[in-house]
């Protein structure tokens, strides 16, 4: 219905073609996958960040090489990034002289395609790193982790952007798919851990956290953690020495750190005994 106005419909995004190309190509670090992959699952609730890298203008190329995760605010459907996180990557991203060059966030169960919000926040970050020659090199990316329907443990991801046309509406600038390829000969870097430990750290007496030893497959007996192993594994192309030890690393942290935390498990119960009483 043209007119009607939900922020939150999902937009399927069209396909640059030949006669309407991409306005550069997109290269990623498996870095950046790892952690963008990891970080959507480890909640029941969406969450948001930001991607560093650079634009060649030169070539028509932008590479993604840092992933800058932020506190959300989320409200259940949908999330908005958390202004001071917004600062603190600032920041970082100048001390690492890096360009912000995307977001990222997660929709938890439902298609990786944005929402009309989506595509409006998507608008205005590209309107604000709009360069002088018209091009606004800003992607977006959505990580789907845990869409049950889908067959495969990976998990499923868009990258995209707004266009320079707008929808049939009128309301919102078309959104596209954007194609990328992987960033050759890299390494698995050690910060990509640690800030995964940093992650652990700050979600695991979250409530909406996921419980990594419950059952995902119940079919084919796949808990949480497999699921997560299995896809994180899909990005990793190094070294199968390499990628042994990185995955069981991984594995190491969340069977032994991602719980809650026993002394803030006790004190919840009472204070639910307490209110129960009371
Ligand atoms: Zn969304």
């Amino acid at each position: 219905m043209v007119g009607s106005y939900d922020p939150f419909r999902l937009v399927p995004p069209h396909h640059y073609t030949s006669r309407n190309p991409a306005p550069f190509r997109v290269s990623v670090s498996m870095n950046v996958m790892l952690l963008m992959d990891f970080h959507a699952h480890l909640a029941h609730t969406e969450i948001i960040g930001l991607l560093g890298g650079h634009y060649f203008p030169d070539r028509e190329i932008m590479e993604v090489i840092y992933v800058y995760p932020c506190k959300s605010s989320s409200t259940g459907f949908q999330c908005e990034m958390d202004p001071a996180s917004e600062v603190a990557a600032r920041e970082v991203f100048a001390e690492k002289g890096l360009e912000f060059v995307g977001w990222y966030h997660s929709h938890p169960t439902f298609d990786p395609q944005p929402s009309i919000r989506d595509i409006e926040n998507q608008t205005q970050y590209q309107e604000m790193w709009r360069r002088e020659d018209g091009v606004e090199p800003f992607i977006g990316v959505i990580v789907t982790p845990y869409d049950i329907e889908h067959d495969s443990n990976v998990s499923r991801f868009q990258f995209w952007m707004s266009g320079t046309n707008y929808d049939l509406s009128g309301q919102f600038r078309t959104p596209y798919s954007c194609q990328h390829s992987f960033l050759q000969n890299e390494n698995l870097q050690e910060e990509t851990f640690s800030q995964m430990a940093s992650l652990v750290e700050e979600y695991h007496n979250y409530d909406q956290r996921v419980n990594m030893s419950e059952t995902y497959r119940k079919d084919e007996e796949v808990s949480r953690l497999d699921k997560l192993i299995e896809s994180l594994s899909s990005h990793i192309n190094v070294s199968s020495n390499a990628a042994e030890t990185f995955i069981s690393q991984v594995r190491e942290l969340m069977s032994a750190d991602f719980r809650p935390n026993k002394n803030e498990e006790t004190s919840k119960l009472d204070a639910t005994k307490e209110l129960i009483l009371s």
